[in-house]
């Protein structure tokens, strides 16, 4: 009799009957797929090469049922169950090594209501999808700044982009989801529906169930808004980390501007003698009253002579779009974040001088503008918490799969992030952890929330069947 050997919850082999998984198979709308099928390669493809985990069997759903059929198939053969959305996340956490992947992507449908501002979105959405279909109606929700994102890992695990200064973190949005449980029931969850369920979807919620759509609220945004890519040769960097630290202290929640300090890519738009070079960028959104853009931006204008100026007035779904070919899929990535509460002159001079030495020639240091609206709710509202955070920030690294010193340039990133870390929070965000960070840092990103979440965590998924994600456990 055929066999198919996958791993269970606790990672040994089983052995499954080809009976059972036609049977299966049969119970579904959308796809079964092993590794011989088409289309399997492309649903297990991960944004950072460096992971290596494969499943050994994918479903990709059409609709909520199959979605239940995965459940529950995956808890009564004690599977090793895992769900992906866009694939970024940087550990992996998207695939189920030698288990069962549930692969969203055939679940790409966006809903706008533009009279009451809302949108829903099934979980398979990649963000530029909803943008798109939002920005119609000249509306929007805070994403994230690369279109190729997937909309259900950025939500579950908080989510920020350049509207968060305005709108707070993409969950502060999230007015209801639709969400499977450990136990296969359908669930709906908002703030006056499983509210206890719906507190913990917005931040953890990889851990609770697959949801199967969201619904956000929506606002008044562009379609026309002004922004771009303005950067400065490396040896200014002094001024213009002083111009960034007065403008963030000063700017308008409508100016949302991300410092990025990196070897100049041999793009179209750099001149070619400064390809290779070291440099200092920001990209800007404005989206506020575009009369005043040039008085928001004159401290950036009064810099003078960048050696990049692509500001312009552009629609907002070609700036959440602009930054996509910067992080191509299947290049090896690592990176280490904090949350900061303030930058100081100490913190920006280490930036600096870790930018000045850097030997990796893909790597950045980034400071991402967050303060504003997500400052003013508590801390419990929603499991997210952070709301002390006003900068994220880190080192990140980028190189081809065949780098052969790859080891040195992950322990620099490692090495660079010790000397960021007195700068911190104390916390992190959830969806920047890589595969090596410990139990303490997930702690530490849910801070006061933490006993809560474990708490739900045991009444929703007691066997901890959701646990290929940054997993909570007591
Ligand atoms: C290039 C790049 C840029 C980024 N920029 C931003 C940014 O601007 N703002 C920001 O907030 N974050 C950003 N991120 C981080 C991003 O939010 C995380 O990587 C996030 O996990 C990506 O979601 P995904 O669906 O693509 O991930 P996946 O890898 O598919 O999934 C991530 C986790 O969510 C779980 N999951 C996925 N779908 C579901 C579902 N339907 N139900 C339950 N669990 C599910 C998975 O099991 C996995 O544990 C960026 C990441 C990358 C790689």
């Amino acid at each position: 009799m055929v066999q198919t050997t996958i791993a269970t919850r606790e990672g040994s082999p089983t052995e499954i009957e080809q009976g059972s998984l036609d049977a299966f198979g049969q119970q579904l709308r959308g796809a079964l797929l092993g590794p011989d099928d088409d289309g399997f390669e492309e649903a297990t493809r991960l944004w950072n090469g460096m992971i290596e985990t494969q499943p050994a069997l994918v479903v990709q759903p059409t609709g909520t049922a199959d979605v239940v059929a995965a459940v529950e198939f995956a808890r009564e053969h004690d599977l090793s169950l895992s769900v992906k959305g866009g694939g970024h996340n940087i550990a992996g956490t998207a695939l189920a090594d030698g288990g069962l992947t549930i692969d969203m992507s055939r679940m790409r449908g966006v809903f706008v209501d533009p009279d009451t501002k809302t949108v829903t979105a099934q979980a398979g959405c990649l963000l530029g999808d909803v943008d798109r279909e939002t920005q119609l109606h000249g509306l929007a929700t805070p994403l994230g700044f690369i279109s190729e994102t997937g909309l259900a890992g950025l939500t579950l695990g908080g989510g920020f982009g350049y509207l968060t200064r305005r709108f707070g973190w993409t969950v502060d949005n999230l007015l209801a989801v639709e969400i499977v449980t450990a136990d296969g029931a359908v669930r709906r969850a908002s703030r006056e529906e499983n509210s206890d369920l719906f507190w913990g979807i917005r931040g953890a919620g990889a851990n609770l169930g697959v949801v199967t759509s969201f619904t956000y609220r929506l606002h008044e945004v562009g379609p026309t808004i002004y922004g771009g890519l303005v950067a400065w040769p490396h040896e200014r960097a002094d001024e213009v980390l002083q111009v960034y630290k007065a403008l963030t202290a000063t700017a308008p929640r409508e100016l949302t501007a991300f410092l990025i300090l990196l070897r100049a890519p041999p793009a179209p738009f750099v001149p070619e003698e400064a390809q290779g070079q070291r440099a200092i960028a920001m990209t800007i959104c404005y989206s506020g009253d575009l009369d005043e853009v040039e008085t928001v931006l004159e401290p950036i204008h009064s810099l003078g002579d960048p050696v990049v100026n692509l500001l312009q007035k552009q629609s907002y779904t070609q700036l959440q779009s602009s930054l996509d070919d910067t992080e191509p899929k299947g290049a090896h990535y690592y990176w280490k974040t904090e949350f900061a509460p303030e930058l100081t002159d100490e913190m920006l001079s280490t930036i600096e001088g870790l930018a000045g030495e850097c030997p990796i020639p893909g790597g950045q240091l980034v400071v991402a503008h967050l303060e504003g609206a997500l400052n003013e709710r508590d801390g419990d509202d929603g499991v997210v918490g952070n709301r002390d955070a006003k900068f994220v920030y880190g080192a990140a690294g980028m190189w081809e799969p065949d780098e052969p010193r790859a080891e040195e340039f992950q322990q620099w990133v490692r090495d660079a992030w010790e000397q960021l870390r007195p700068f911190s929070t104390g916390s992190t965000y959830i969806n920047f952890q890589t595969a090596d960070e410990g139990d303490d840092r997930i702690r530490a990103t849910y801070g006061d929330n933490f006993e809560r979440l474990v708490a739900l965590k045991e009444q929703y998924d007691p066997d901890n069947l959701f646990r290929s994600n940054r997993n909570v456990r007591a």
